[in-house]
């Protein structure tokens, strides 16, 4: 039997991902992946129903989440980064999880309508039609805004709204609360989960990092973030710039840490396809080998 290709990270429009979770596992069968994980953005509303999908469709699915975070420049001299960190199998019951999270999404509801309001003064836009393109409930962010900017023809596409209305250094851009990178490890780990960090190298991230020129520099820092807790970093993804990766791979390795690799799919929202980076069976081993928090259950057989 072949190797199982194995994607560590996806979204459904639990939060901005275009596929609900029954059309996201089903897509992922589809693209021959075994395992998945559904990562969405502050939120597991998508577990139930993705598993339920797991077990029609013989997928493994792996109960995740994608947590807002931030690293603050010590100097004070720079903006807060914000950089995502990948929460595997994490108990969705745990209060301290779900009391954090309800924080983020109030934050995030407050920001996106704030931004619209800014947004309205330059732009025919308005908050009932961004609300009409949220699912109940689900995670609110930037690109549902930029969904209703192509619906209106304002852009040709989603990426064109990032970089003319909603890049986060421009003119409409609010931030919006998230806890610090050692506080969102502690949470994640808190709740029995594996916290990862993700795409480290994706856009003004890769400043957190160090010198991404040496593999020396980065592993010190991410011994610093081991020494917090983290447990991996996601090495292989389509914003890590692939110059950086043997690097960036090589440091995790000597700093003991679990490389990943994942799509990020977003279903029609970016062009990432599922299973275009994957994560090898004994790097995910090492990591279902560290959750406390919920079992990994594979509809067929186990690794
Ligand atoms: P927010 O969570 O509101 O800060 O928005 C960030 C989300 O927007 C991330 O999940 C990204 O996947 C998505 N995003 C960021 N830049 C782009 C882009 N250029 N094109 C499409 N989606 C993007
Ligand atoms: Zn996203
Ligand atoms: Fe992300
Ligand atoms: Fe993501």
């Amino acid at each position: 039997m072949s190797e199982p290709v194995i994607d560590l990270h996806a979204h459904t429009t639990a939060s901005d991902g275009s596929d609900t979770p029954r059309q996201l596992v089903a897509h992922a069968a589809a693209a021959g992946v075994d395992i998945l994980a559904v990562t969405d953005h502050d939120t597991t509303a998508g577990w139930a129903e993705a598993f339920d999908e797991g077990q029609q469709a013989g997928v493994g699915i792996v109960g995740g989440i994608e947590l807002s975070a931030q690293i603050l420049d010590e100097t004070r001299s720079a903006p807060p980064l914000s950089v995502h960190l990948l929460g595997y199998l994490v108990d969705p019951d745990h209060a301290g999880l779900r009391q954090e999270l309800e924080t983020i999404r109030s934050h995030r509801d407050t920001r996106l309508r704030l931004m619209v309001e800014q947004l309205a003064a330059d732009v025919d836009i308005s908050w009932d039609e961004v609300e009409a393109r949220i699912s109940p409930g689900a995670t609110a962010g930037r690109p549902h805004i930029a969904d209703v900017l192509v619906d209106k023809g304002v852009v040709d596409t989603v990426s064109e709204a990032f970089v003319h209305y909603l890049s986060s250094d421009g003119p409409y851009h609010v931030p919006h609360y998230a806890p610090r990178l050692r506080r969102a490890i502690e949470i994640i780990r808190d709740a029995g989960g594996v916290p990862v960090l993700a795409h480290p190298l994706s856009g003004n991230r890769r400043f957190a990092i160090g010198d991404t020129s040496s593999r020396q520099a980065m592993a010190t820092v991410l011994a610093e973030w081991a020494d917090w807790g983290l447990v991996g970093v996601e090495v292989f993804h389509r914003e890590n710039s692939a110059d950086l990766v043997p690097t960036l791979d090589q440091a995790a390795a000597d700093v003991g840490l679990i490389r990943t690799g994942s799509s990020d799919f977003h279903g029609t929202k970016k062009p990432n396809r599922l299973g275009e980076h994957t994560t090898s069976p004994d790097q995910f081993e090492a990591l279902v080998a560290r959750a406390t928090g919920m079992a990994f259950v594979h509809p067929a057989s186990p690794l």
